[in-house]
């Protein structure tokens, strides 16, 4: 345990994190939630210029939000991350911080306790001496990420005026601006059903749907390869779950895919399901099929986009270069809370320590050098921004 001693202190804090668990009460009846995180935070900022004030989202379950007020508040940087965690699942000692080879395995502690971690740091050096700061700074450690973002979304309806936000999720201390978003939908296919004995009396809702996939091997996924955006590469559709029949002696009425299309910046959710919809039913009526389907919408997700020229990127890029690390800007193809702020007019980017590789993972580690260092940039940045002198910089 000697290899911490020297390391940077935002990884006490993160001990004292992954310590609490704050499972998402989704999954399952052990699950803590997010209270007592919520509980010790409160505290570390107690007798501090931070004041720190809970938005109640579910029943025992606020967010907290923590506003460093310096007279700048038409130039609010927020930081957003999360205190929930998925479950534990089969990872051992999930609940104790064990370095090894310069990681820190616990639950969460890459998704996303390493960014908070940071974050919180950040905000207690940044409180020491707020005449120094030229942006008023809010940390906003909401509930309910790893499900519905219930969470962010009180955060965002309490409609609080924000010039530039980060959010805390691993990307290898990557900035990133670009992600990919998605749109999940159901289709169904409608036949009649008929014994077994007698199938010419039915109309198999299976085989109609075998010439929707057709559909979407021969149609969509090569028109799809086509398109291409230069940060997260092209859109892509998976039928991940298929349900058909009731009975194997009954001709099946019904047969569902779900299908999850992900979708690049540019695209919007709801017009990437009615562009299925209209290219199936025309490829139906040109192919002269007998199939009869309905689409449903399951989840809509936006892509993110930010403006390289916004001043959240310029203060990010700088910050980063102040460090000795990457300022190059990139895309990934998993989703965040980024596009949500970014929907409501927000720049916003993401940027953590740790890999996406290990969250949610049965082993889930960060780099404990990464963590002191995502501390680092979000503490640079938030000093930095709304300066003269360091934006617009790159
Ligand atoms: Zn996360």
């Amino acid at each position: 345990m000697s290899e911490q001693k020297e390391c940077h202190p935002a990884l006490a804090i993160l001990e004292d994190l992954v310590r609490i668990q704050s499972v998402n009460p989704h999954y399952g009846s052990d699950a803590c939630g997010e209270g007592k995180v919520a509980e010790y935070i409160e505290r570390r900022f107690q007798g501090t210029k931070v004041k720190v004030s809970r938005q109640p989202v579910f029943p025992g379950r606020d967010n907290l939000v923590l506003e460093l007020r310096t007279g700048h508040g038409d130039a609010t940087l927020l930081f957003e991350t999360h205190m929930d965690t998925v479950s534990i699942g089969s990872m051992e000692n999930a609940l104790t911080p064990i370095y090894r080879d310069g990681r820190m395995y616990a639950r969460g502690a890459c998704d996303a306790k390493g960014s908070l971690a940071g974050m919180i740091w950040a905000l207690e050096e940044c409180a020491k001496h707020p005449e120094q700061l030229h942006a008023d700074v809010v940390l906003c450690a909401a509930v309910d990420e790893e499900h519905e973002y219930r969470g962010l979304r009180a955060f965002m309806a309490a409609g609080m005026p924000i010039a530039g936000a980060v959010v805390g999720e691993p990307t290898e201390l990557s900035i990133v601006v670009a992600h990919k978003g998605c749109a999940r939908f159901a289709v169904m296919t409608h036949g009649k059903a008929a014994h077994s004995s007698m199938p010419e009396e039915g109309d198999s809702a299976i085989f109609q749907m075998v010439q929707v996939l057709q559909f979407m091997r021969d149609v969509v996924e090569p028109e799809l390869r086509t398109r291409s955006h230069p940060l997260c590469g092209s859109p892509t559709i998976v039928a991940g779950t298929i349900h058909g029949g009731t009975q194997i002696n009954i001709v099946p009425e019904q047969c569902e895919i779900e299908v999850d299309r992900r979708i690049i910046p540019g695209e919007l959710p709801e017009t990437a399901i009615a562009e299925f919809e209209r290219q199936l039913r025309e490829y139906i009526e040109r192919e002269g099929l007998q199939v009869q389907v309905s689409v449903r919408e399951l989840l809509l997700d936006w892509a993110l986009e930010t403006p390289k020229d916004a001043e959240v990127v310029s203060f990010a890029r700088h910050a980063a270069r102040t460090l000795g690390l990457s300022d190059e800007l990139v895309g990934v193809t998993y989703g965040s809370d980024a596009s949500k702020l970014q929907r409501q007019g927000i720049p916003t980017i993401v940027y953590g320590p740790g890999s996406i590789a290990q969250a949610h993972s049965k082993e889930e580690w960060v780099s404990a050098n990464e963590v002191g260092l995502a501390a680092q940039f979000y503490y640079h940045l938030a000093r930095s921004f709304g300066s003269p002198e360091d934006g617009g910089a790159s």
